[in-house]
């Protein structure tokens, strides 16, 4: 499986303090989606994908490609934490 190496402007809610976050690297490692997440307060993050959401969603992030259906993804996990 691959993933782009340029993910664009694709954008994420910060998991400090739910600002927009903009992804700076991604990589899969052992089967997990690794993130590096710089947001706009300039928080930063290198952490799985995992409870990662869409900003403004509850769509988590499964990476540049998603693949399939967001409704599919949604069934996987949980929500990281309540709105
Ligand atoms: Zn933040």
């Amino acid at each position: 499986m691959t993933w782009p190496s340029d993910s664009g402007l694709t954008l994420l809610t910060c998991p400090e303090c739910g600002n927009m976050a903009s992804i700076e690297w991604e990589s899969p490692v052992d089967e997990v989606l690794l993130l590096k997440l710089r947001c706009v307060e300039r928080h930063w993050f290198l952490m799985p994908a995992e409870g990662i959401t869409y900003y403004g969603t509850d769509i988590p992030y499964r990476g540049a490609d998603p693949g399939d259906d967001a409704t599919a993804a949604k069934t996987d996990h949980p929500p990281p934490r309540e709105a």
